[in-house]
């Protein structure tokens, strides 16, 4: 009797896994038939001074539109997309779509910056920094409208290869940011020894602004981001209390809900006639 439960488990666990396995082959095939079929899209979400609420730059964040299962977010592709490094053929087609979308803007009067979501293995793999700049150079794009945002997860190493890539990218002018500041692996070392322009706070602990210490949390981390040169970004602001709170602080950007969703470029480019 146990032995027949045994093995019915077995066969269970069996079918179950390769459901599983046949879900991530599938995903997998279908990743890279997408970026033949052009089937990705970048949609840009503004980046506002709160000072001035102007907008002074757009963050590139991929969309994976398929024709049958319609609107796939990233948070469902990329992390396979880490592990099957499929990321680096994807990650390419983005830095060449954002840093074109970045020129087409400049030709019609639209001068902002543009983020890039730059993945750890991406940012890794041999020579990142050295293909990045070139493109650069070749477009002739200023180095300074453009912005990296890695997370800590690519510091956490603390390689001398990582600091030496960062910095020939800084040294060339190209901003780097830290992406979901605060979550995870988060150490203040890396503020003192990397050479970073940009801290963006990750909305966690936006959403927690309602709290005393939530906003003691928010206020040290302007303060001390501050202090060491860096420009401060919140990301997530869904609600006008929040906006005034970073307003109190001095807090430098905001993004999120409240101001603007990512758009498609088309209609970033009427949101930011009208608004700016
Ligand atoms: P992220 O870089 O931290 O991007 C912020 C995410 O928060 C985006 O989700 C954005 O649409 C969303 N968001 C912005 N404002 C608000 C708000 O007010 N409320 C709420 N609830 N959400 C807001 P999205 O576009 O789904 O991207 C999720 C993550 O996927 C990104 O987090 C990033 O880690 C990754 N990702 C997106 N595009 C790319 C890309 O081109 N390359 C790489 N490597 N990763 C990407
Ligand atoms: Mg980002
Ligand atoms: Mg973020
Ligand atoms: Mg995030």
């Amino acid at each position: 009797e146990a032995k027949k439960h045994g093995r019915n488990r077995y066969h269970f666990f069996t079918a179950e896994l390769n459901e599983a396995v046949l879900r991530i082959i599938n995903l997998d095939k279908q990743m890279r038939q997408a970026l033949k079929e052009k089937n990705y899209k970048l949609y840009y979400q503004p980046k506002v001074c709160i000072k001035t609420s102007k907008i002074i730059g757009a963050e590139a964040l991929i969309r994976w539109i398929d024709p049958i299962k319609g609107f796939i977010p990233p948070n469902e592709f990329i992390p396979l997309a880490e592990e099957n490094d499929f990321i680096i053929e994807l990650g390419e087609w983005i830095i060449n779509d954002a840093l074109n979308q970045y020129i087409n803007w400049q030709k019609i009067g639209i001068d902002i910056s543009i983020s890039i979501n730059i993945s750890a293995k991406q940012f890794l793999q041999n020579n990142f920094e050295d293909i990045l700049i070139k493109k650069i150079k070749d477009k002739s794009i200023n180095p300074n409208k453009i912005i990296l945002e890695i997370t800590e997860y690519i510091l956490i190493d603390q390689t001398d290869k990582v600091y030496l890539s960062l910095k020939k990218l800084h040294d060339f002018g190209i901003n780097i940011s830290l992406d979901d500041f605060g979550t995870g692996y988060s150490s203040l070392s890396y503020l003192k020894k990397y050479p970073i322009n940009y801290l963006k706070i990750d909305k966690s602990f936006v959403d927690d602004m309602n709290s005393k210490n939530g906003k003691i949390f928010v206020e040290t981390i302007v303060k001390m981001g501050q202090m060491l040169d860096l420009k401060i970004v919140a990301e997530g602001v869904e609600t006008i209390e929040q906006l005034q709170y970073l307003k109190s602080i001095s807090c430098d950007l905001y993004q999120g809900y409240h101001f603007c969703k990512p758009l498609s470029a088309k209609d970033f480019e009427e949101f930011y006639k009208a608004k700016n």
